[in-house]
């Protein structure tokens, strides 16, 4: 089966495309379909903002499409930045200015505990859509390490590993993360509703 993956940002279409093609969904791009749709996240919820994207590029397509909302939620700060991770510190910032801000927010905090959320919805044309919770728990670092991953990696420590999230490979960061788990479950609702890998 074909699925459009609503999502731009390259970095997460790569570990998405890594871990749907160990399923046999053929993922496409909406750029391979002709669209360039960046629908706004209006939710409050990770399962909101997932259902929007798909949603949009589903009927858009005509094609089940496949969306990703993710973010990090820190506990001492009431789960914050939460479904605005993205947008962390507005418009102007980039990634880096971003987990730099964050750093900033935490200064003095003894309670580093976070975690990553993913949710991943599938869009079907005939009205259905699946959804799967995915979450990595860590603890906010003091200061960046490793240059792999994107976005809150290289703050985001995990004590199991004794490594940030930028200190993985792609392929360990895939086996344990927020993105990972949510396409685990993902996978066993698919399975459940007999849309075999080979339709
Ligand atoms: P979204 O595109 O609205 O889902 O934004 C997700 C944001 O959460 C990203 O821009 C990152 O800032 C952050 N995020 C989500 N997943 C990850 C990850 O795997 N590593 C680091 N940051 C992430």
């Amino acid at each position: 089966m074909k699925v459009v993956l609503a999502s731009h940002n390259k970095k997460k279409m790569v570990e998405m495309r890594a871990i749907l093609s160990r399923m046999g969904v053929e993922v496409i791009s909406q750029a391979e379909v002709g669209l360039d749709l960046e629908p706004e996240e209006t939710g409050t919820t990770f399962e909101e903002n997932a259902r929007i994207k798909a949603k949009a590029v589903m009927e858009a397509s005509g094609l089940p499409a496949i969306a990703d909302d993710s973010g990090l939620m820190v506990d001492a700060l009431g789960g914050e930045p939460g479904v605005y991770s993205a947008r962390y510190g507005g418009e102007g910032l980039d990634d880096t200015g971003r987990w730099q801000l964050l750093l900033k927010n935490m200064a003095g905090q003894t309670n580093r505990a976070c975690k990553f959320v993913s949710v991943i919805c599938c869009a079907f044309p005939d009205g259905t859509e699946l959804m799967a919770r995915g979450e990595c728990p860590g603890v906010l670092a003091q200061g960046p390490s490793g240059d792999g991953g994107f976005g809150y990696d290289p703050v985001f420590y995990l004590p199991q590993l004794g490594k940030t999230m930028a200190q993985l490979t792609p392929e360990e960061k895939n086996q344990i993360s927020h993105r990972a788990q949510a396409l685990a479950g993902f996978q066993i609702e698919w399975e459940k509703q007999h849309h075999g890998t080979d339709q």
